[in-house]
């Protein structure tokens, strides 16, 4: 009998790709200082044509495909939204529009709800106008807020999404206050993943543990007085914990992203990974590039890890955490994750997080002031292409 290769292995325990992702475009007309879309987005031309997108909905369904997110950049940004959410509810997904409410208005929700989107994710900056618009580098504060009443009016759950760090983690209590004003049932308080813009910036974002704690525990005291009317996720910091978070649940697991010029992804922050062979939805089909394509089988089962992953019994816990972040912390994607302890790379973290542990010389961001931030920008993108 012949033997079963890892990669054999590994894509013969490959589930479908149930939950789909979609960044329609990398335009958006925000600059947020901690966003998630590669540095580089500028250098990437040719977004994915209609056409092009509705047949992927159509492949990756019939791969059992269930949960669909749209997002971006900022999805509002295609015209051809409203087509593309008719033909995911046509084929029986559930639609999750991730959005910062730039560009809704009155005609577009009407369209979008009898296309069929099922639900809406708004996000904020934070509380203050001052910050929001610090923040992505806009006046956007009031456009949000209005966004927020078309969502309840048009009867959609409230769901807010605020990115947290250290500009913004002590306004916690605000945040949560305004988002009770605004009468949403689910509030995300993500702290930022440092990653793409968010690592350029990682020094000036990363709040103190200090910090984290008095977040924590303002949110403990927010949910017990709400009780069931708002539920609250808090996503603790990575860089605060003792072991990493099971990111994407393993890739290639169950998470597949489709980047605006159709490059296939694991994670929506693989692109960064250098050698990794990614697949295109211009010239291959879903199901090779979720089974068969080596780059997602390149970390599928745990044939790849170096040790102490290797040997570790908790690798099918955390499958050895997130592989972005190994590399940019250690430059081998193949490392453990520098956020656990066993890492023999983890003081790249405790130092990073003992240098939050000092104030900075302009704590308190005012809107006069030069900033000392890269935002997201497209000069900012190509500048940082070339370097
Ligand atoms: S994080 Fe900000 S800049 Fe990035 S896509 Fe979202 S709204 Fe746009
Ligand atoms: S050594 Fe690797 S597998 Fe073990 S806990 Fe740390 S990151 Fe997870």
């Amino acid at each position: 009998m012949n033997a079963v290769s890892p990669i054999d292995e590994a894509r013969r325990r490959a589930g479908p790709p149930l939950w789909l992702l979609l960044e329609l475009t990398y335009r958006c007309p925000l600059h947020c200082v901690y966003c998630s879309n590669p540095v580089e987005f500028a250098r990437v031309e040719q977004e994915l044509e209609t056409h092009e997108w509705l047949r992927v909905l159509r492949e990756a369904r019939a791969l059992g495909a269930v949960q669909l997110g749209l997002s971006g950049g900022e999805p509002l940004q295609r015209k051809d939204l409203e087509e593309i959410v008719a033909e995911a509810r046509r084929l029986g997904f559930y639609t999750n529009l991730i959005t910062s409410g730039i560009g809704l208005n009155e005609t577009r929700i009407r369209a979008l709800k009898e296309a069929g989107l099922d639900h809406i994710q708004l996000s904020f900056q934070d509380s203050t106008r001052e910050l929001n618009d610090f923040l992505s580098s806009t006046r956007t504060f009031e456009l949000k807020a209005r966004a927020a009443e078309l969502i309840r009016r048009h009867d959609y759950p409230m769901v807010l999404n605020v990115v947290l760090h250290r500009l913004n983690i002590d306004h916690v209590g605000e945040i949560l206050e305004m988002a009770e004003r605004i009468g949403a049932e689910y509030v995300e308080l993500a702290n930022t993943q440092f990653y793409g813009w968010a690592w350029l910036n990682r020094d000036r974002l990363l709040p103190s543990r200090e910090q984290v704690e008095r977040a924590e525990q303002v949110t403990r005291a927010f949910r017990e007085r709400v009780g069931e009317r708002m539920r609250i996720y808090f996503v603790v910091p990575d860089y605060f914990e003792r072991r990493p978070k099971a990111c994407m649940n393993g890739l290639g697991s169950v998470f597949l992203t489709i980047a605006p010029d159709g490059l296939a992804l694991p994670c929506h922050s693989a692109r960064m990974l250098p050698g990794l062979a990614l697949p295109n939805v211009r010239e291959a089909s879903i199901e090779w590039i979720w089974y068969d394509s080596p780059g997602f089988n390149r970390f599928r089962g745990f044939g790849w890890m170096k040790e102490p992953c290797r040997s570790c019994p908790e690798k099918e816990k955390d499958f050895g955490g997130c592989r972005c972040q190994a590399y940019l912390l250690t430059g081998d994607a193949e490392n453990a994750d520098p956020v656990c302890d066993l890492s023999p790379h983890h003081h790249l973290v405790t130092e990073a997080v003992a240098r939050a542990a000092q104030p900075q010389e302009t704590e308190k961001p005012q809107v006069t002031e030069k900033p000392v931030l890269f935002y997201r920008d497209r000069r900012n993108s190509e500048m940082l292409s070339l370097s």
